[in-house]
């Protein structure tokens, strides 16, 4: 069975029907006000002295928009953009390849940008700093090194983790932005749009439930819509109302607040057999079956978000929210 929540899952087979979707145009970018007021801003400045954006940093959980924002940069620069992502820049010479390729202006985006190789995180520092390539060609005492100039470019990297940039790097970034999560009003608007473009009709409480249940992220709201309108097909109902989601989603066993099975399973684990914690992210992740990184930058970040989860210098711990919502009795209500 798929994951919702798994980044790249769905991409290759529904990636043309995700990249219909895909907001174009600043216009259409829904949420996410104060990136996009500093990004108009830079834009604005940028065309008007007819220089290049500078380089710009995104981070924050997948799904929230990070890829989307640098086309939609490219597209109201007027410019293009090449999409990478960090494991597909192991070698020196492939990272060199996309640099000398860009035309003046051009978008570069790179994906999981933390995860760039030490010698293609050296060759981008030059590129960043001054549009140049410094080569070193030979070996020992005869090696010289040569530099080649570079069409002056914007770097967007992207990244769910921005403490594990080395501070070199992060440093060359002239902005620096945050993603946050989506509320539900904006997710609504979001799974509305996307509806109409997929000749979906749909409800405004329809819209909601969806929403409510996509963990704040636009990725997922997109994905839920798309199971729910295979389930309204098959059952013929001519639109999806509030009811209709509902039950869809419940068979695809998302819960009211759009925990998953795994989102569950560690809030159960922290409970029923941590008294609540704190507990170790190693012990979530055995007891789940997930590595630690998928735990720790797409579990936790909602569960915190929602108020269902802490984390402590000595582990993570359930809320009472958390105890509510999995129907335990809180431990402070068990004392009295
Ligand atoms: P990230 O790069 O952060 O993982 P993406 O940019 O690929 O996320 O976004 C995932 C999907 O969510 C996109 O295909 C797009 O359709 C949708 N999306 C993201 N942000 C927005 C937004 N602000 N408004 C509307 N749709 C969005």
């Amino acid at each position: 069975e798929e994951n919702i929540l798994q980044p790249k899952a769905a991409i290759d087979e529904q990636g043309k029907q995700e990249e219909s979707i895909r907001p174009q145009r600043f216009a259409d970018y829904i949420g996410q006000k104060d990136l996009k007021d500093v990004l108009e801003i830079a834009i604005k400045a940028a065309q008007s002295r007819g220089e290049v954006l500078d380089h710009l940093l995104l981070y924050g959980p997948p799904g929230l928009g990070k890829t989307t924002m640098a086309m939609i940069l490219a597209a109201e620069m007027g410019v293009n953009y090449k999409i990478t992502s960090a494991p597909a820049l192991e070698r020196p010479r492939d990272i060199v390849g996309l640099l000398v390729n860009l035309k003046p202006g051009d978008v570069l985006f790179i994906d999981e940008i933390h995860r760039l190789s030490r010698m293609s995180e050296e060759i981008l520092y030059p590129a960043m700093e001054d549009y140049r390539l410094d080569i070193t060609i030979g070996k020992g005492s005869s090696a010289r090194t040569r530099s080649i100039p570079l069409a002056k470019f914007t770097l967007v990297g992207a990244t769910t983790r921005v403490g594990a940039l080395t501070s070199p790097l992060r440093d060359r970034f002239g902005l620096v932005q945050k993603l946050r999560f989506y509320e539900v009003e904006e997710l609504s608007l979001i799974v509305q749009r996307s509806a109409e473009l997929l000749n979906t009709v749909i409800t405004e409480d329809g819209a909601k439930e969806i929403a409510r249940r996509s963990r704040g992220t636009p990725r997922i709201a997109n994905r839920l819509l798309k199971r729910v309108r295979d389930y309204a097909e098959v059952k013929s109902f001519d639109q999806v109302c509030e009811n209709v989601a509902a039950e869809a989603l419940k068979l695809f066993q998302v819960d009211p607040c759009g925990l998953d099975w795994t989102d569950r399973r560690m809030l159960t684990v922290i409970i029923e057999q941590f008294n609540g914690g704190p507990v170790g992210l190693e012990t979530i992740a055995a007891a789940t079956g997930e590595d630690t990184q998928t735990i720790e930058e797409v579990y936790e970040p909602y569960l915190m978000q929602i108020g269902y989860l802490s984390r402590t210098p000595r582990g993570r711990v359930a809320t009472t929210a958390a105890y509510k919502h999995m129907g335990f009795k809180p431990p402070n209500e068990q004392l009295s």
